[in-house]
């Protein structure tokens, strides 16, 4: 089977005349599995798309995290047809801005207070705002490869050595902000003492993600977000979770409300930055935390943060609309099921084919990483084989299963994958890794 792509082809070119490199996020485009044109999808339904030249594809890459109910799943496209008959915006105060509100704060003990915002970007780059405003400290500590958004703080990559100042990983950053970040390595608590032992005074926050989506699905290693929390409060910053990828991935909750970590208590972080799958497939971003430091924010407090679109009927109606489907009973354990047939037999085959391949499954989403070494963080991650990743990537969409074009993105499952669409991806991986080992 081969898919023909020309309808694709011809968009790509006329997209290229009028959208700067044809795409409206860079992840979009196939630069990263040997270029060309992306495929250009029509439209989508379940756990399918459909591109332009009517090829029928698996979707495993679930718009990058948010689509975790199959797309167009008929509860959320409801609630946001009736939301959009009442109305798009108002720039006024509504009652479902509670009700999402509500929702999260039952699920998330350590949110007092929320704000809803636009995207995951602007919900991280508020928390560090914040952060700053109620420590009245600058520089921040990320972990290298743990992706939070384009905002200029956090666009940064590590210097040489452990435990560095940063320099900036875009163009259009001054070196003046990038000094104000510190970038360690995820799951090294050494790496950690050592940034707070150096500048511990002058941080405000440190920034993780709790369990890396960004590259691949990385657990932290057993008592990093433990020691991570206390060596922070220890130096008087405040701990920030990005759970932009990890909000409701796992099971009804965050990582930080996840039973594989015992004392919940130890784990929890100051202040949280949410977004996907809380806007149920439409725009969206929260952030919140402690009453005292949420109190910042104007028009309480003195850290300014706005948007005229913030908390907009039809995002929100699609999130809460998302949730209720999400706190069904079983709904988390059927993917889970799914994923650990899928990802053990992906890993079986590439075995069986001699195809070096390491598998990271967190419940119903897992990342495959082309080496035979554990991937527990960034270094590990970027030591992997692109080019199998790209031939697999290759030969996968070729066969009517939709990955994400690059090495670092993991698998979504959706609570809309069958049993027969799991058993035609292992057919198809079987084919692949087959053609890989000659
Ligand atoms: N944080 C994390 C962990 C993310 O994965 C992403 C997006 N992939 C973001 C923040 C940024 O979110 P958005 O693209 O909605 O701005």
């Amino acid at each position: 089977m081969s898919f023909i792509h020309t309808r694709s082809e011809q968009l790509y070119t006329e997209a290229l005349e009028h959208i700067v490199g044809g795409v409206n996020s860079p992840s979009r485009s196939f630069k990263a599995v040997g270029g060309g044109a992306p495929v250009f999808m029509k439209r989508a339904q379940g756990a399918y798309f459909y591109d332009v030249d009517d090829n029928r594809y698996i979707d495993y890459l679930c718009a990058y995290g948010p689509i975790i109910t199959g797309h167009a799943h008929p509860h959320i496209t409801s609630a946001i047809t009736r939301a959009a008959e009442n109305g798009t915006l108002y720039g006024a105060p509504t009652e479902l801005e509670i009700i999402l509100a509500r929702k999260l704060k039952a699920a998330i003990p350590s949110l007092d207070k929320v704000r809803f915002v636009n995207s995951g970007t602007e919900a991280v780059m508020t928390t560090i705002r914040v952060a700053r405003a109620y420590t009245g400290r600058n520089k921040i500590i990320k972990f290298a490869g743990c992706y939070h958004g384009h905002s200029d703080l956090v666009l940064v990559a590590a210097g040489s050595g452990p435990s560095t100042l940063g320099i900036p990983d875009s163009a259009g950053i001054p070196p003046s902000i990038a000094q104000e970040v510190i970038t360690v390595p995820f799951n090294d608590l050494d790496g950690l003492k050592q940034a707070l032992e150096r500048w511990g005074d002058e941080i405000a926050a440190v920034m993780v993600e709790p369990i890396v989506g960004n590259f691949g699905m990385v657990m932290p290693a057993p008592g990093f977000l433990e020691g991570l929390c206390k060596m922070t409060r220890d130096a008087g910053a405040l701990v920030i979770y990005d759970e932009v990828i990890t909000g409701f991935r796992f099971h009804y909750g965050l990582a930080q409300t996840y039973d594989v970590f015992p004392d919940k208590a130890a784990i929890e972080p100051d202040l949280t930055a949410l977004g996907k799958i809380i806007g149920g497939g439409l725009p969206i971003g929260a952030y919140g935390g402690r009453k005292e430091i949420m109190e910042q924010v104007a028009p309480l407090g003195p850290a300014y943060q706005a948007g005229t679109m913030a908390g907009n009927p039809i995002s929100i109606s699609s999130g809460i609309a998302c949730l209720e489907v999400l706190e069904q009973p079983g709904v988390y354990e059927t993917m889970d099921a799914l994923a650990a047939t899928l990802a053990g037999a992906i890993k079986e085959s590439a075995d069986r084919h001699g195809v070096p391949l390491t598998v990271n499954r967190i419940r119903g989403s897992f990342s495959t990483h082309f080496c035979s070494h554990p991937v527990t963080n960034y270094d590990e991650a970027q030591d992997t084989d692109g080019e199998q990743f790209a031939r697999f990537f290759r030969l996968m969409l070729e066969q009517g299963i939709c990955l994400a074009p690059s090495k670092y993105e993991a698998w979504f499952l959706t609570t809309a994958h069958t049993e027969a669409d799991i058993a035609e991806t292992i057919e198809a991986a079987e084919i692949a890794f087959k053609a890989m080992a000659r």
